[in-house]
C-alpha cells in the first residue's frame, strides 16, 4: 500500500530523472563479471529498468546484461529492498559491485 502510493505520486518523474546517477551501473557499460554460460568476459549492461520505490525513497533498477559473445542475457537488481544493495546475478550467481563497471576511456 504504501509503495503504491508512493508510485502514484512520484513514479513518472522518477523515469525520466537524469540527474544524480546513484550507482554507475547504465547502459552500454561494460561490467566485470563471467557470462553464466560460456564463461567469457565482459558483460554488456543492455538495459535499466525502473522496478519500485524502497522504503527509504531509493529506487530499484532492474539490470539486463547481456553476452557480446553467445548472447545469453542475466539480470540482477540495484538498491534490491534498500539503496546500495546489489542482488546477485540471476543465472551466474556472482556478486555484482560498482567496481565491476569498466570505465569508458573517453
Ligand atoms: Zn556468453
Amino acid at each position: 500500500m504504501f509503495i503504491y502510493e508512493y508510485d502514484h505520486e512520484y513514479g513518472e518523474d522518477k523515469y525520466g530523472m537524469v540527474g544524480k546517477p546513484a550507482d554507475p551501473f547504465q547502459e552500454n557499460c561494460r561490467l566485470n563479471i563471467q557470462c553464466g554460460k560460456c564463461h567469457q568476459q565482459p558483460m554488456v549492461i543492455a538495459e535499466r529498468n525502473v522496478m519500485d520505490v524502497n522504503r527509504d525513497d531509493s529506487t530499484q533498477y532492474q539490470i539486463v546484461i547481456s553476452c557480446p559473445y553467445c548472447r545469453t542475457s542475466d539480470e540482477f537488481f540495484v538498491n534490491q529492498g534498500r539503496e546500495g544493495k546489489i542482488s546477485k546475478a540471476k543465472r551466474a550467481h556472482q556478486r555484482i559491485t560498482p567496481a565491476d563497471v569498466i570505465k569508458k576511456d573517453n
